[in-house]
């Protein structure tokens, strides 16, 4: 019997995942509805400008997390080809990198 609980091949880990990811995908799908509804104040509009991009670009790294689950390629680092640690991936489900690139690609 595995120990192995999350490994990143486990399947129950990986619906978990991408339930996750879901329901995500939905919350900023639903901001972005309203963001794009609500003309707001003229005095606002580049705070609001800024508010929809941060929310489409969520929406595209949600997007881009629940297609590698479906291709089967999610948990691969999308630069070097290793493992990104499952302990990552619970806190940072979309993430797109391991450690040690993101560092990198940061600085
Ligand atoms: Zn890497």
């Amino acid at each position: 019997m595995s120990t192995d609980m999350y490994g990143i091949t486990d399947q129950q880990w990986l619906t978990t995942q991408r339930a996750v990811l879901t329901d995500e995908f939905a919350a900023q799908t639903a901001r972005l509805t309203e963001l794009t509804a609500d003309t707001g104040d003229p005095a606002d509009v580049d705070t609001h400008a800024g508010l929809l991009a941060v929310t489409r670009a969520n929406i595209e790294q949600l997007t881009g997390a629940l297609r590698r689950i479906a291709e089967g390629s999610y948990g691969r680092c999308a630069r070097c080809d290793g493992a990104i640690p499952p302990e990552r991936l619970e806190i940072l489900p979309h993430a797109r990198f391991c450690v040690p690139c993101q560092s990198k690609h940061e600085g």
